[in-house]
């Protein structure tokens, strides 16, 4: 057998490892994936309406300017159509901005553990990731990460709220760690729970991007809008970086569907809000039970929760998996677990003593030693 030469470089990247398809739950009833924070409710009616109507059109390329959702965009955001960029998702929004600032041994920089897409598109890009660890509280350290820049950092992710740990950064850090970035280093604010996010003094990053001509931000269609199997999302961008996003973008990567959903969406804000709403609601109740049960949560921000389980992780998860809960585990650092359907969670909050359970015993070997 003949050896390919592909990119050696590759080799550093793992392979995509699919969430287990069958579990073998041994609960009766309905089994839950709470492992990709998709949003539980289906889509709404306007929405699949719209869809449906464009269907007769694709045997067409879609238009690559999206002139209808960039206008929707820019009259929401007070920007301009260059400032607009799409995507296949805001993943690929992501993996542009890598492939725009960073080359062959250009540095990204993020807090890790974060959103798992970055350190794979950051070597995909041929970059190094910088990745520089969360703060005991599982939050951004945003003094290591300006500590960590060098002269070979082309671009910094600031995951607000971060996934998985739903942390957030409040305004006054994120305003004393902009002014100290050089002003050629893009930083991107990912945004895409900031519809989740309820902290009182969240920055709100189109405002930085308004301040800080180094700064970008990245929304999705994905979570709060329900969109995840639409793949669509956007870079709000400066003028330069957006020229350059739209030259390292995937031809005609954004469909017609996908814009005519969002465009839908948008239209029907209110709806998705008050979903939005009963999912906040639904994570307090899961954080409580928890906190209850004694085992304390981060404050999470997102459509998701972080159970800090260390060691019991693995044991969590299959605890859960028994109980129609398939959620994604870390090993020896904690699992993910995205607020669903009320059963989902009512599942969740359940098994919350348990959970609390299998970490106590870890606690009281570290306490006697
Ligand atoms: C889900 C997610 C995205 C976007 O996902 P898409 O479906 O590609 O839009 C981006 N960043 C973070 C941190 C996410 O969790």
């Amino acid at each position: 057998m003949s050896e390919l030469r592909l990119r050696e470089d590759l080799n550093a990247i793992p392979g995509y490892t699919p969430g287990k398809a069958a579990p073998q739950a041994e609960t009766t009833g309905p089994v839950f994936k709470v492992s990709s924070n998709e949003n539980p409710y289906p889509p709404l009616p306007s929405v699949t309406a719209a869809i449906a109507d464009r269907l007769a059109h694709i045997n067409r390329y879609p238009e690559t300017a999206a002139t209808a959702l960039t206008a929707v965009l820019c009259e929401r955001f007070g920007v301009e159509p260059v400032n607009v960029v799409l995507g296949s998702g805001s993943v690929e929004v992501v993996s542009q901005l890598m492939r725009a600032t960073a080359g062959e041994g250009d540095e990204i920089l993020f807090a890790w553990r974060s959103f798992e897409a970055y350190p794979m598109l950051a070597r995909a890009a041929g970059a190094v990731p910088v990745m520089v660890p969360l703060t005991d509280d599982h939050r951004h350290d945003l003094d290591a990460m300006r500590a960590a820049i060098t002269d070979r950092t082309r671009l910094i992710l600031v995951c607000n709220p971060n996934n998985p740990t739903g942390t957030t950064i409040g305004d006054a850090e994120l305003d004393r760690f902009l002014a100290q970035v050089p002003p050629h280093i893009v930083v991107v604010i990912d945004e895409a729970y900031v519809q989740f996010n309820d902290r009182d003094d969240s920055p709100v990053g189109i405002e930085y991007f308004r301040r800080y001509p180094n700064v970008a931000v990245a929304h999705t269609f994905s979570k709060a809008y329900g969109l995840a199997g639409m793949r669509i999302g956007y870079a709000i961008a400066p003028e330069q970086l957006g020229v350059a996003l739209r030259k390292v973008a995937i031809p005609f990567g954004v469909t017609d569907l996908a814009q005519t959903a969002a465009i839908a969406s948008l239209a029907a804000e209110d709806e998705l809000e008050a979903r939005v709403a009963e999912l906040v609601v639904e994570r307090e109740r899961v954080v409580a039970a928890f906190t209850t049960a004694g085992l304390a949560l981060p404050e999470s921000k997102g459509n998701f929760v972080w159970l800090p389980l260390c060691d019991a992780t693995a044991a969590a998860a299959e605890l859960l998996e028994r109980h129609g809960l398939l959620v994604r585990p870390f090993p020896g650092e904690g699992l993910r677990a995205t607020v669903a359907e009320p059963e989902a969670n009512e599942r969740l909050i359940a098994l919350a003593p348990e959970i609390a359970a299998l970490v106590a015993p870890a606690e009281a070997v570290l306490a006697s030693r």
